[in-house]
């Protein structure tokens, strides 16, 4: 089975995925969009789980499960064959809204904000952000929760002037309390950010109950590079895995194969994932073990398809800085448009090991794919993600994968324009293998 994908569609195509996410909750609702245009049906938490095989999605707050179990016969013997599953995330570092924002100083109306996750706080500067997020609302049926996304330029964190910190090139010193407050506006008086964001959903500010509400920065994604080699984006990490596994999912849908396609996204990565929806969570077992019992199967059926499972667990990869090539392990440099990147560490920062490497490999080697290696210096401390984490909760076999970029963590980060069809193909390969 080869799977192909366009170049420029899924540049393009990840150009306005990217761009149309703000917030983990718009991934997730732009997800649902292109999974329900494509015939997957919904399925509510609070519902008894769909019997007749399938394709379906199931949304958790900004985490979504997506499977297709129409080709494989649910039931017992069928999924002793297990799960295909690819993993990626859904958040990324931003500027997050405080309970209580509204403040002045020196006749200037700002904004309190709190980082969330490892952000590169320099990034940030002088950048216009937009506002985006998840307000819970007051009506009569009780709480309810809705998505806003304003497209404006409102908020700026204004760097100092080089005159007033003749240093500031050798050292810039950023304290996240003092030095990345936004501002907003102008006036004596303190803005209403409640008021706004009432505004932006359609309530009242009293029925404004909690939000959660983030800034992303405006500047539209795009190309970059003499031939338009590259992508600059916001949040390529992790929207640009994000895309490719929907698109792999999609591309492999209704077809006949021995294992069930499964693909999750988390959020929560980029802050330890330990909540009622990250990594560490039930979003994912809970939605196999249904899987398997609401196909007839039973509770050791389940663990007999857990032990079947192969999970490949995506997140960006270090491409090789061309200006801090010594950050970088020598025999395992990483190209721009070279390819997915298969990551190994063997202190377990990453859950690869040698029957992971072959899954995956051998998906590359399906797909038509180069596939490159990533190992950090042995004197450099490794990055995780949730590899490690889904397989100690599963059981299954894991391996950590990503795409190459550079600028990982900054508001606007860079990747390859090649890389998203071959990593698509890669995992749709990956979710369904030949033979
Ligand atoms: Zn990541």
């Amino acid at each position: 089975m080869v799977h192909s994908f366009d170049i420029e569609t899924e540049a393009q195509g990840l150009v306005e995925f990217v761009d149309a996410s703000p917030t983990p909750f718009h991934a997730c609702e732009q997800v649902a969009a292109r999974l329900r245009q494509a015939g997957f049906t919904p399925v509510a938490e609070t519902d008894p789980f769909p019997t007749r095989p399938g394709a379906y999605f199931l949304v958790r707050g900004g985490s979504l499960v997506a499977w297709d179990n129409s080709g494989a016969d649910a039931a017992g013997a069928g999924l002793a064959a297990g799960f295909r599953v690819v993993g990626a995330h859904t958040d990324s570092p931003n500027l997050r809204i405080k309970p209580r924002p509204d403040h002045t100083r020196a006749g200037w109306q700002l904004l309190g904000v709190e980082p969330y996750g490892g952000l590169l706080l320099n990034s940030w500067l002088d950048r216009d952000l937009g506002l985006a997020g998840r307000v819970a609302v007051r009506t009569a049926a009780g709480p309810q929760s809705r998505l806003f996304h304003d497209p404006r330029s409102l908020l700026r964190v204004p760097q100092l002037a080089i005159h007033l910190d003749r240093s500031v090139n050798d050292r810039l010193e950023l304290n996240r309390q003092l030095h990345l407050e936004p501002v907003w506006g102008l006036g004596p008086a303190p803005a209403d950010f409640r008021a706004y964001v009432g505004e932006q959903v359609g309530a009242e500010p009293a029925d404004v109950l909690g939000w959660d509400v983030m800034t992303y920065p405006t500047e539209p994604s795009a190309r970059l590079g003499r031939h338009g080699e590259l992508v600059a984006a916001p949040r390529l990490d992790n929207l640009a895995t994000t895309y490719a596994a929907v698109r792999a999912l999609l591309d492999v849908a209704g077809r006949a194969g021995r294992q069930v396609p499964v693909v999750v996204l988390f959020d929560h990565e980029e802050v330890g994932s330990m909540s009622e929806r990250g990594a560490m969570s039930t979003v994912l077992p809970s939605v196999l073990e249904r899987l398997v019992l609401a196909g007839g199967g039973s509770r050791d059926d389940y663990w007999r398809a857990l032990a079947a499972t192969v999970i490949a667990s995506g997140d960006m990869a270090h491409a090789t800085h061309p200006n801090y090539v010594d950050r970088h392990e020598p025999e395992h440099q990483i190209a721009m448009n070279g390819g997915p990147v298969l990551k190994i560490n063997t202190n377990l920062r990453y859950a690869t090991d040698s029957r992971g490497e072959a899954a995956f490999r051998l998906a590359c080697e399906q797909a038509g794919v180069p596939m490159q290696t990533f190992v950090v210096r042995s004197d450099l401390p490794c990055g995780s993600t949730v590899g490690p984490m889904t397989a100690a909760l599963t059981g299954a076999t894991t391996v950590d994968f990503g795409a190459p970029m550079l600028s990982m963590h900054s508001a606007r980060e860079l990747c390859g324009a090649q890389d998203p069809a071959g990593y698509a193909g890669a995992l749709a390969a990956f979710l369904a293998p030949a033979g």
